[in-house]
This record gives C-alpha cells, structure tokens and sequence, in this order.
C-alpha cells in the first residue's frame, strides 16, 4: 500500500468501527436555530450557551475594531503583533475575573499548551484528572515533568499521588482539572483540591472552558462560584464557548502572567487574536458585567429543560451544568435517536465509545440562553415522541 492508501484504510477501520466523524456544515449563523446540510433544525449541540455567537452589539464592535485595526495583526504579541485592544481585552479580563492579570492567547487549547510546559521542568510533578481534555493531555506531554494521573474526582487518590511525588523529590507540585467536565457536565470538586493541594504547597491550575460565562456570578467561572479567589493559582479560560468568538485565555497573579509573556510559546511564535476577534471578545466581558441577565436565562432554560426530560422517565445523569447527557447506553441506539432527532427538525449528536466509556452512550444536549421555552417545549415533545418508539421510556 502507497502512503494515501494506508490512510485510506485506516479510515476505513474507523468506519467500521463506528468512529468515523461525519463533519455537518452549517449554512447560517450560530443560534438556538440553524441549517444544517439544506435544513433548518433547532440547534441543541453547540457551546454557544449565551447566544453570543451572533450577538449584534459585538458584531459591532467587531466590525468597529475592524474599521480601526484592519483585519489581522501582523505579527506575534511578542514582536509587533500587540494592540491596544488586545491589552485592554486582557484588563477588562481581569477585572471581571477578580484576578491580577490576565494573558490572551489564540484559543483554549493553545492556553494549555502556553501555561502548562512554561511553568514545570524534569525536576518537577504534574497530577492530573484522568478526564482532563485533550488539551490538557497534550500540554502535560510537552512538559519534561513527571506525570501522576489521579482518578475522576477522586481527592483521596489525588493525596496518594501528591504524597509520591513529593517522596520522589518533586520541586513543584502542579494539580491540573477541568472546572466542568464536558461529557458528563459535572464539576470538579474544586473546594477539596484546593484544601489538599495547599496541604501539600501544590500549585492548583483550573481548566474551567465550559464554566466561564457560565458559573459563579455573572459567568465568572468556578473558582467565583465557590469563592476561592486567591486560592486558585492559575485559571485557564476560552472565549470560544459562552463568550461567543474564539480564543483563550490564563487568568492569575502578574507574575505567573508576566512570566508566560516570556516564556509561552504559543504567545512568543504564533500571531495574536485578530482585532474582530478581540474587539468582539471585549464587548461580551462588558456585555456580562453589566448584567448576569442571560446567564440566569441560561440556568433557567436548563433547569427547565432538565426537569421536563426526568418527569418523562429520562436519565440526564450526574449534570450540574447546562451540558445535559440524556442517557441511553447502548452506542446503536443513541446513533438512531440522534438521527431520528434530525428527520424531527432537531440537531443533537450521540457521543459513544471512546469520547464516553462503553455501554454510557448519549445524547449530549448543550441548552443556550438562545433557546426560548417555545423552542425547549419543541424538543422536549420530539425526546418523549422519539423515546417512546424506541421503548426507552413509557
Ligand atoms: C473546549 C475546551 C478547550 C478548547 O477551547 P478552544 O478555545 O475551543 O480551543 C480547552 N479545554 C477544555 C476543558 C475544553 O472543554
């Protein structure tokens, strides 16, 4: 086989195994409605959980930024590529964090890659979640750290691994989770790991992608929403999910940030946010600390839509959050629900094996602050349709 016919084959593997992604292509903007592949479908799967996506006061920010900036940046933030907006984007950021400083990067997945590398050598202990996302994972391998991976929430085991490496001669101690973890949208037990990591003198780094704009006041994330300010070393953040654009950032003291401005790859080889993306990302920070308004929305509709699925015998699982894992086990049939979603008008992906553990497939239903209770009626009426013919609930 020549080198594009081993690829050709191993996708077809994929395929065969039920893990081929299908890409869908929208071809309208993001919101509680959109078109998917010609039609017109409620949207229950993306991570625009305030509406932002198509908020009309940052479209205009973004084209007001445009008008002044021009459309790209030119450079890395280290050279020429640093604008004021970008720098004024990182202290509202700050302020409505309640931390020191912040550092704004391209995405969340390169804040991982920035923090996590730049702050741990050989000499030094990184414990992690065993759900931790990709990113995570991906930034703990670019780190010449030894790497200690604890069970899912399991601060018992955590202590285990702290006590081991700091036996081994640690000199750093660095604890890394998810704030809210995708799949299941349960959060991590913040409190207790705080408690055991300041035991231990362990520095504690939060991933909380799927909090912000989403917990604590206004959106300020899980470490407001358990008040542990000044207790949390390093928060990363996106402004890709709840703040509607894209990007990423790391929220802490100035040190940690004034130090990453030296040493994060990320921001010292590829080029900033562009000006639309900063501009926007700007007006939402603002937007939220106006008013928590369409955060509460967003609980509401949640909340709602939760109860509305459970009194019909619906299993949605350990969620604390927006994220809402409607169970059904079996891979086959959450692939047939989801299908049979979509001939119904609605958009919702199955998740199985290995993105969940086999025998808990789903649908995981992302509710928005966009969705009006017009729109979750509609879904709840297609969930108890669907799940009846399917004899899932009676
Ligand atoms: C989505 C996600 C990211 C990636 O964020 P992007 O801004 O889309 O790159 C990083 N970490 C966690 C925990 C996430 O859920």
């Amino acid at each position: 086989m020549n080198f594009y016919e081993q690829l050709v084959a191993e996708m077809n593997e994929l395929k065969e195994n039920g893990l081929f992604v299908t890409i869908r292509t929208l071809e309208s903007a993001q919101g509680a409605w959109f078109e998917v592949d010609g039609k017109k479908v409620l949207n229950l799967c993306s991570n625009n959980y305030l509406g932002f996506a198509n908020n009309e006061r940052m479209k205009k920010a973004a084209i007001e930024a445009i008008e002044k900036y021009g459309v790209g940046p030119g450079a890395v933030r280290s050279i020429a590529g640093t604008m004021d907006i970008h720098t004024q984007l990182e202290k509202e950021l700050a302020a409505f964090k309640k931390t020191e400083a912040t550092l704004v990067v391209q995405s969340g997945f390169n804040a991982n890659q920035a923090v996590i590398p730049a702050i741990t050598t050989k000499d030094d202990a990184i414990l992690s979640d065993e759900l931790n996302h990709a990113s995570i994972i991906d930034g703990v391998r670019l780190s010449k750290a030894k790497k200690y991976v604890w069970k899912h929430k399991d601060v018992k085991d955590l202590e285990e691994k702290l006590k081991e490496a700091k036996e081994a001669g640690a000199r750093r101690l660095l604890i890394i989770t998810d704030g809210v973890f995708s799949m299941d949208g349960d959060l991590a037990p913040l409190p207790e790991i705080v408690e055991v990591a300041e035991k231990y003198d362990a520095i504690v780094m939060v991933d909380d992608a799927h909090g912000e704009g989403v917990l604590g006041e206004s959106g300020r994330g899980i470490v407001d929403h358990f008040h542990l300010h000044g207790r949390v070393h390093i928060e990363v953040g996106t402004l890709s999910k709840a703040f509607g654009v894209v990007g990423g950032f790391v929220a802490g003291k100035k040190e940690l940030i004034d130090y990453l401005k030296q040493k994060a790859r990320p921001f010292l080889f590829s080029s900033s946010l562009s000006p639309a993306e900063a501009g926007a990302a700007l007006e939402a920070v603002r937007i939220l600390v106006e008013s928590g308004e369409v955060v509460e929305r967003l609980w509401d509709n949640a909340k709602y839509f939760k109860e509305k699925l459970n009194a019909l015998g619906f299993d949605t699982w350990h969620s604390e959050t927006p994220i809402t894992p409607v169970m059904l086990y079996d891979a086959k049939v959450a692939k047939e629900f989801s299908l049979k979603l979509f001939e119904e008008g609605i958009f919702a992906q199955s998740i199985g094996y290995p993105t969940v553990p086999k025998g808990l497939a789903r649908i995981r239903v992302m509710i928005s602050a966009a969705h009006t209770k017009e729109d979750l009626d509609f879904a709840v009426e297609k969930f108890e349709k669907i799940g009846k013919e399917l004899n899932i609930i009676k």
